[in-house]
C-alpha cells in the first residue's frame, strides 16, 4: 500500500515508522532483521532502507604505491526491501539517489522494484562522494532530486527512456522527498530551498520526509511556511535519539542542524555515554508527544542501525 494511503486510513491517529541502513557489506541480513524484531509490535505501516552510494577508498599496492578503487560498502537495499515485505508483511521503501545512477539504471532500479511489489520509492539527490566537495551527476543522470521525480512519474505514465516501446506497462510508484526545516545546507535561503522542494511536488511527489531536528518550533514553522507556499502534501518528521556525546559535534556537522541549548548543557552534564542515552530518549519522548499532540500522521525515527533506543520511545508513545 502507498505511504498517502496508510496516512488516509489511519484517520487522524499518529503511526510510527522508522529507517534502517543496510549492514556493512559481509554482514548476515538478520543483523537487519535483529533490529527490526523489536519494533514491529509498533506496527509500523512501513520501514525505510537507506541507499549508500559507491566510495573511493585508496589500497596499498606493491612498491608503497596506492591504487584508487571504487566500493559500495552497505551494498543490499532492494534485497533487504524485498525480504522486509516477504519476511513481515509491511510496506518496505527503498532510497533511490540521483548520485551514482544514469538514467537507464533508474529505470532499470524502478523496474526491479515494480517486479518485487514495492510501490513507494523516496528520491533524493544523495550527497557529494566522501572525497568530492560538490555532488557531481553521473553522465547522463540526473542533477537534482526533482528531475528524479519527474523520471518515476514518467514510468508511472508508462513513459521509458526507450520511447520506441509499445504497450509498455505503467508502474505506481508513491514519491516520497526529502526536507530541511533547517535549510539544505547548499541552499542560499530557506526561501530558495522550498521553491525547489515545491517543484518536486508538481512533478511528481505526494509526501515529504524531513531531515532531523531537535526543535519542534523549527519543524512547525516549516510546515507553516510550506503551506503558506501551496505545498498540501504530508510533512513527515524525522526524529533522532542523540546517543552518544560525540554527536554533539557530529550532528551539526553532518546534518546541519542546530541542538537547542537545554538538550547541549543535559548532555554535557552527562558522566558518560550511558547516560547521554538516557537524556536523547527523553528529549526524543518530549518532541515525539509534542508532535502526536499536534496531530502529525506519522513520526519517523532514524534508527541509524540501532532499534534498542528507539524501542523506547515508541514504548512511550504508541
Ligand atoms: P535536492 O532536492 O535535489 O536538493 C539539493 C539542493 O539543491 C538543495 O539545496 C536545493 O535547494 C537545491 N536545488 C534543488 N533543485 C535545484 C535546481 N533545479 N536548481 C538549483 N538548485 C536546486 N542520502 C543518501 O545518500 N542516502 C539516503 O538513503 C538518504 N536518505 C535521506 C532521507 C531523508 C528523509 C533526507 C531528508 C535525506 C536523505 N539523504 C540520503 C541525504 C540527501 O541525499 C542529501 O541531503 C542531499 O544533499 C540532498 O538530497 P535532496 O533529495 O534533498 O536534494
Amino acid at each position: 500500500m502507498k505511504v498517502t494511503e496508510h496516512i488516509k486510513n489511519a484517520n487522524g491517529k499518529t503511526q510510527f515508522s522508522f529507517e534502517i541502513l543496510p549492514p556493512l557489506k559481509g554482514q548476515h541480513i538478520q543483523s537487519i532483521f535483529g533490529n527490526i524484531d523489536p519494533l514491529m509490535e509498533f506496527k509500523p505501516p512501513f520501514i525505510d532502507v537507506t541507499y549508500h552510494r559507491e566510495e573511493y577508498v585508496f589500497k596499498e599496492v606493491e612498491n608503497g604505491l596506492l591504487k584508487k578503487q571504487v566500493v559500495k560498502k552497505r551494498p543490499g537495499t532492494v534485497g533487504i526491501c524485498a525480504a522486509i515485505q516477504n519476511k513481515y508483511g509491511v510496506d518496505a521503501i527503498p532510497h533511490i539517489l540521483c548520485g551514482g545512477f544514469s538514467k537507464e539504471d533508474t529505470e532499470n532500479f524502478l523496474i526491479d522494484l515494480d517486479f518485487l511489489g514495492i510501490d513507494n520509492v523516496m528520491a533524493l539527490r544523495g550527497d557529494a562522494v566522501k572525497s568530492e566537495t560538490y555532488f557531481k551527476p553521473e553522465k547522463d543522470g540526473h542533477a537534482y532530486a526533482n528531475e528524479l521525480v519527474a523520471q518515476i512519474e514518467d514510468l508511472n505514465k508508462g513513459i521509458y527512456l526507450d520511447e520506441e516501446l509499445l504497450n509498455s506497462s505503467k508502474t505506481d510508484f508513491c514519491i516520497g522527498v526529502g526536507a530541511y526545516p533547517e535549510k539544505h545546507m547548499e541552499a542560499p535561503s530557506l526561501d530558495s530551498d522550498i521553491h525547489f522542494l515545491k517543484k518536486k511536488i508538481k512533478n511528481g511527489a505526494t509526501y515529504i520526509v524531513t531531515q532531523m531536528f531537535f526543535d519542534n518550533q523549527k519543524y512547525f514553522d516549516f510546515v507553516k511556511k510550506c503551506r503558506s507556499e501551496g505545498i498540501t502534501v504530508p510533512i513527515i518528521p524525522g526524529l533522532k535519539p542523540i546517543a552518544t556525546k560525540k554527536q554533539l559535534n557530529i550532528i551539526p556537522h553532518r546534518f546541519h542542524v542546530d541542538l537547542p541549548e537545554d538538550l547541549i548543557i543535559a548532555i554535557v552534564k552527562c558522566k558518560d555515554n550511558k547516560q547521554v542515552r538516557e537524556v536523547g530518549i527523553e528529549w526524543c519522548i518530549e518532541q515525539s508527544k509534542a508532535l502526536q499532540k499536534a496531530g502529525i500522521p506519522v513520526l519517523h525515527y532514524y534508527s541509524m542501525g540501532k532499534s534498542d533506543n528507539i524501542r523506547a520511545i515508541a514504548s512511550a508513545l504508541f
